[in-house]
């Protein structure tokens, strides 16, 4: 008789939770993912997109199997261009502009959409809130509770690991790391800021909009949330992955790429060691992660600095107007740590490449 598979439970099936589910099946592992949205995403293609590097697409084709349902639902992202507009004549002039970059875009919904169709039927428990974990005593298991949200009722599984991708807020980042701090880089926009849209609303927007334009007295609240690199991913049998173990600011293009990235990188030290060896999996999985995403984390939140005009490390701010040359160059993508390709497993190192190449 075969050996029973391993069972892992995922909080939050979004992204990095079904990426993670995806990669932990193909470890051999059955996976139950619990997400408190009520169902799945009607799939209105809304959001400002996601930028897909050339490694997770093909970690992404790996999973999907069919690599043309990513090719239909993704666009190239050929230039990575930094321009710089005068608010006030409206002139503009490029930065930076670099033509050889091959990354693809995809609206959040339509990743998520095909991610979710090709798991196995009811993989994703939908209107499951995470409450609680227990780890038993000889930390041999984990038991996971959820609300049912349909009918308030309280349900417990056992599994041999938890993995937490329930996002930047994650409440089980929060158990594990009490000291970790989220800090936030949304700029507060100014009230002649605020005066100088309101004049441009009546001559841009409909009567209506331009209304409901005035009337909202907070009208820009995008907050930006990331935090210092953790000093672990793991404790016992409970795993983080995605803005759950990094929260990072999007201008690196970074959170739906580490979250991908973390996923395979789980699934092939779970599959190396066998989930009788799993802390060593774990700890594979931290010491491949660990140095990657501190990096990235702390490189996005530069640029993010620069791009919004905000003191650097050094005490000096960038300024766009009067930048040379090579200090605009470090706006560039593809001065992000580990831009050619991250390592998976401590023994192998995925090149890049494009899909269908
Ligand atoms: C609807 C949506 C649209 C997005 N659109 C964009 C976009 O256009 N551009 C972009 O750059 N990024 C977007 N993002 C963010 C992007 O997906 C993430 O930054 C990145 O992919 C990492 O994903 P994640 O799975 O770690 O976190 P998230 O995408 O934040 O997902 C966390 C998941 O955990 C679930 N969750 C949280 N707490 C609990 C709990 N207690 N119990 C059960 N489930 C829980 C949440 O409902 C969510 O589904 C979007 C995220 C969402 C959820």
């Amino acid at each position: 008789m075969a050996a029973p598979k391993p069972q892992a439970v995922v909080v939050g099936g979004s992204i990095a939770g079904l990426s993670c589910a995806h990669a932990l099946i193909s470890a051999g592992w059955r996976v139950t993912v619990f997400e408190k949205s009520a169902s799945p995403p009607d799939g209105s293609p809304t959001g400002a997109g996601l930028g897909l590097d050339p490694q997770s697409l093909r970690l992404l084709s790996q999973w999907i199997s069919d690599p043309h349902l990513l090719q239909d639902v993704t666009f190239p992202l050929s230039i990575d261009l930094n321009r710089l507009t005068d608010s006030g004549t409206k002139a503009s002039r490029t930065l930076t502009r670099d033509e050889d970059f091959d990354f693809r875009a995809a609206h959040w919904a339509d990743l998520h959409s095909i991610l979710l169709r090709t798991l196995p039927p009811d993989t994703v428990l939908w209107g499951h809130q995470f409450l609680s974990f227990e780890v038993s005593d000889g930390r041999s298991s984990v038991v996971t509770n959820a609300r049912v949200l349909r009918t308030d009722e309280i349900i417990g599984i056992a599994s041999d690991l938890v993995v937490a991708a329930d996002g930047c807020l994650s409440s089980i980042r929060r158990r594990l790391f009490p000291d970790s701090k989220l800090s936030s880089l949304t700029v507060k926009v100014s009230d002649s800021m605020i005066e100088m849209m309101h004049e441009e609303a009546d001559k841009i927007w409909v009567p209506e909009l331009a209304r409901v334009m005035k009337a909202t007295k907070e009208p820009f609240i995008n907050i930006i949330y990331d935090s210092d690199p953790l000093p672990k991913l793991f404790r016992d049998n409970v795993v983080l992955v995605g803005d759950a173990a990094h929260p990072t600011t999007p201008h690196g293009l970074r959170s739906t790429n580490m979250s991908i990235q973390d996923a395979a990188a789980l699934g092939c030290c779970l599959e190396k060691w066998g989930w009788e060896n799993l802390s060593s999996a774990l700890e594979e999985y931290q010491s491949i992660r660990l140095p990657v995403i501190s990096k990235q984390v702390l490189h996005a939140r530069k640029l993010g600095r620069i791009k919004q005009g905000l003191a650097l490390n050094c005490g000096s701010t960038f300024d766009p107007t009067t930048a040379r040359q090579e200090e605009c160059l470090q706006l560039q993508q593809r001065n992000m740590p580990y831009f050619e390709g991250v390592p998976i497993t401590s023994d192998i190192t995925l090149p890049s490449k494009q899909i269908g190449s």
